[in-house]
């Protein structure tokens, strides 16, 4: 009985251990966990560029540093820094969903009241001010008695 157990144990241990081998797209148990793990470890990467600008600052401040190097290597880490918190920005909302609207969510937000815009005014179309005749949205002049329609109603 014993022996069976464990001829079955060992049998799943290495078939799991085996299996991304062989399936071709390998996909991790939980992928939120990788993005965890990648998010961790940007976590870490800013961390270690703030610890950078604080010694560069430091030495900058002891006169180890001449300003122009100082100036080049600050804006070097910042660049980096803003490049990980926007990473950490858009992964951050994917794991969690803390709310922040990165700036992709931003277009398409954008995009999508444009969207509505444009139905509106397809669909509302252009009132001829002479007549009141209901003209489509692109035409110019009215289809009724043929005055010119304002592009601009505003
Ligand atoms: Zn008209």
């Amino acid at each position: 009985m014993l022996t069976a157990l464990l001829a079955v144990f060992s049998f799943v241990m290495i078939a799991l251990v085996l299996k991304p081998l062989f399936s071709k797209t390998y996909v991790p148990f939980d992928p939120r966990s990788e993005k965890e793990v990648e998010l961790e470890r940007l976590v870490i990467k800013k961390n270690k560029l703030y610890g950078d600008i604080k010694d560069l600052d430091l030495e900058y401040r002891m006169g180890k540093m001449n300003d122009v190097d100082y100036h080049a290597l600050r804006k070097q880490s910042l660049a980096e820094v803003s490049a990980v918190m926007k990473k950490l920005d858009a992964l951050g909302h994917e794991v969690h969903g803390n709310g922040k609207v990165t700036d992709q969510h931003r277009e398409q937000l954008i995009r999508s009241i444009r969207r509505v815009i444009e139905v509106e005014k397809e669909t509302t179309g252009q009132i001829c001010a002479i007549c009141n005749h209901q003209n489509e949205a692109s035409s110019r002049f009215c289809a009724q008695c043929g005055s010119k329609l304002n592009d601009d109603q505003s």
